[in-house]
C-alpha cells in the first residue's frame, strides 16, 4: 500500500475551504520553507483513510477478547453526546462553561458512588498516568506528615506491568511479593514485606489472572496497620462495577480506565481517561483545578496542597462526556448487570474451552480467564503465539499473550458483556478447531496468518530497529 505522500500530484488539493475573503495577516515569524503536505484530492484522501481502516481490526470489525483491556462495544450515543460539546474552548471563562463543569461534577459524583471514593480528578489521560497521579497523592500524604522513611511500594508479581513502572516514575522503590497457587496475594509474604518504609500497596482486584482475592479486607488492613496506603488499579472494574466497591475493600486511592470499563473507545493511543479517585483525607492533594459547587454555580478551584497539574486543562473532556453518557444510559440496575454479564460470558467461554485447553487457574473466573498452552506446545510444537496467529485468519483478534508473566504460554481471554452467545459459540468453535489443527498439521499454524494484509511480522526487528518516520524514496 502506498503512503499518502506517494499519492496525488502537485496542484491536487482539498476543496473544503472557500477562498479567503478577509485580509491576510502576516505572522511575526513566518515559515521559511513551505510545509511538506501531500498533494491529494479529497476523494483520494478519503479512499486512503478508508483503505487504512480496512486493514486494522477494531471492536466494530469482530471479536476482540484482549484480556485486561476490556475491548467492549462503544455505544454510538456516547459520540452524539460528546459532539454536543465540540464548540467549547478550554480557555473560556468559567461562567460560560457551566454545563461542562456540571459534566465533570456529575461524573465525579456517580463514579464516586460506584467506587466508594469521595473525590476525583479527570486530568490523567490514561491508566498508567492515573497510577502515577495516585502514587503522587500517596507521596504527598507521607511528605506532609514528615514521614520521609516511606519510600517503598509493594506490588504483587501478577500485577500489570504499568504498576511497578509508575511506582518507579513516582520516585518509589518497588518491592515484589509472590502470588499464591491461586494467583492471589500471599498474605504471609505481605505481612513480612510491610514495615516503617512502606508507602503503600498497589493491587488489582479481581487480579490480572481474573480471580477475586477473598482476603482483600485482611490485605488492606495489614498495609494500613503498617502505616501505608492502599492503591487500587481499577482498570479491571468491569467485573465488579456496581457490585462491590474498592472504597469498601479498604482502598484509599484508585484509578479507573474510563476507556475500558466505561465504554469509551481506545487502542492505537487514542484519547483515554485514567480518572483518579481518593478518600476524603487525600482530597487536598488532588491535581488542580477541580470542580466545586456553591449557590452561584460551579467553579474551578485548586486544592490546598495540590500536587500540581498532571495534564493541561481538564484532561480528555470528551472521554468523560462519553463515560457519563454510558453510566446514565445503564443506570443503577444496568451497571451491575453489565458486570455480571461480563463475568457470565467469561465463565461460559472458560467452560467451553476447558474441553481441550488447560486453564492456568481453576474456575470460576471473574471477567477474564487465563489458559496455559505449555502442554499443547510440548505435544505439538504449536505455541500460544501460533494459536493467536491462527485466530487472525478467522477474523478474531488474539487474546492477550504471554501475560501475566507468571503463567507459561499464557493466553488471557476477556470476552466482555457486549458479545452474544452466538458469537462466543463461533469463537469457541474456532479455538477448538485450532487445537485439532495443532495436532494434525502444526506447520499450518506455524505459517499462519495467511489471509491478513501482512503475514507474520518480525517483532524483534520492529522493536530493535523501529522505523518511525517516512524518509522518502
Ligand atoms: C490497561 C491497564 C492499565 C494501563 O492503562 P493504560 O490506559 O493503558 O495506561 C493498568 N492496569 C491494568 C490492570 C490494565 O488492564
Amino acid at each position: 500500500m502506498k503512503l499518502i505522500f506517494e499519492k496525488g500530484a502537485p496542484g491536487q488539493h482539498l476543496s473544503l475551504m472557500p477562498p479567503c475573503d478577509v485580509p491576510e495577516v502576516t505572522l511575526s515569524r513566518p515559515r521559511t520553507e513551505p510545509l511538506n503536505l501531500p498533494h491529494v484530492s479529497e476523494t483520494e484522501l478519503t479512499r486512503h483513510y478508508t483503505a487504512l481502516a480496512k486493514r486494522v481490526h477494531g471492536v466494530n470489525d469482530g471479536f476482540y477478547p484482549l484480556g485486561s483491556c476490556t475491548m467492549k462495544y462503544n455505544p454510538k450515543i456516547n459520540e452524539d453526546m460528546a459532539a454536543l460539546f465540540s464548540q467549547i474552548h478550554p480557555l473560556q471563562p468559567e461562567e460560560t462553561v457551566q454545563g461542562c463543569l456540571e459534566v465533570l461534577h456529575e461524573s465525579e459524583k456517580l463514579l464516586g458512588e460506584i467506587t466508594g471514593m469521595d473525590a476525583m480528578t479527570f486530568q490523567p489521560a490514561a491508566g498508567a498516568h492515573g497510577e502515577f497521579t495516585g502514587l503522587l497523592l500517596i507521596k504527598a500524604y507521607h511528605a506532609r506528615r514528615n514521614d520521609a522513611a516511606r519510600t517503598k511500594i509493594i506490588v504483587p508479581d501478577s500485577a500489570h506491568g504499568t504498576n511497578p513502572a509508575s511506582a518507579v516514575m513516582a520516585g518509589f522503590t518497588v518491592v515484589n511479593i509472590p502470588s499464591g497457587e491461586d494467583g492471589c496475594v500471599d498474605v504471609e509474604a505481605l505481612r513480612g514485606a510491610v514495615g516503617p518504609d512502606t508507602a503503600g500497596l498497589m493491587l488489582t482486584n479481581p487480579n490480572t489472572v481474573g480471580i477475586f482475592d477473598r482476603n482483600i479486607l485482611e490485605i488492606t488492613r495489614i498495609v494500613h496497620d503498617a502505616g501505608g496506603l492502599c492503591y487500587y488499579d481499577g482498570a479491571n472494574l468491569n467485573a465488579v462495577m456496581g457490585v462491590v466497591r474498592p472504597g469498601d475493600m479498604g482502598f484509599d486511592v484508585i484509578h479507573l480506565n474510563l476507556h475500558k470499563t466505561f465504554s469509551t473507545p481506545h487502542g492505537g493511543g487514542g484519547p483515554g481517561s485514567g480518572a483518579v479517585g481518593c478518600k476524603e483525607f487525600l482530597r487536598c492533594f488532588l491535581p488542580g483545578p477541580v470542580v466545586t459547587r456553591d449557590e452561584a454555580g460551579y467553579h474551578l478551584t485548586v486544592p490546598e496542597h495540590s500536587i500540581g497539574r498532571v495534564k493541561d486543562f481538564y484532561g480528555n473532556f470528551s472521554v468523560v462526556v462519553k463515560a457519563l453518557t454510558y453510566i446514565l444510559t445503564l443506570g443503577r440496575e444496568g451497571i451491575p448487570e453489565a458486570a455480571r454479564n461480563a463475568v457470565l460470558n467469561a465463565n461460559y467461554m472458560m467452560k467451553r474451552l476447558s474441553e481441550k485447553y488447560a486453564m492456568a487457574y481453576a474456575g470460576p473466573c471473574m471477567h477474564e480467564f487465563v489458559m496455559t498452552l505449555q502442554d499443547l506446545k510440548d505435544a505439538t510444537g504449536c505455541s500460544a503465539m501460533d494459536i493467536a496467529k491462527g485466530l487472525l485468519d478467522h477474523g478474531i483478534h488474539p487474546p492477550t499473550m504471554y501475560f501475566p508473566l507468571i503463567v507459561h504460554e499464557a493466553l488471557m481471554v476477556e470476552p466482555t458483556e457486549t458479545e452474544s452467545q452466538e458469537t462466543m459459540d463461533e469463537v469457541c468453535r474456532v479455538f477448538l478447531d485450532l487445537w485439532d489443527l495443532a495436532h494434525q498439521n502444526p506447520q499450518a499454524l506455524h505459517d499462519a496468518p495467511t489471509r491478513t494484509p501482512v503475514r507474520r511480522l518480525d517483532e524483534v526487528g520492529a522493536a530493535r530497529n523501529p522505523v518511525l518516520r517516512y524518509t522518502g524514496e
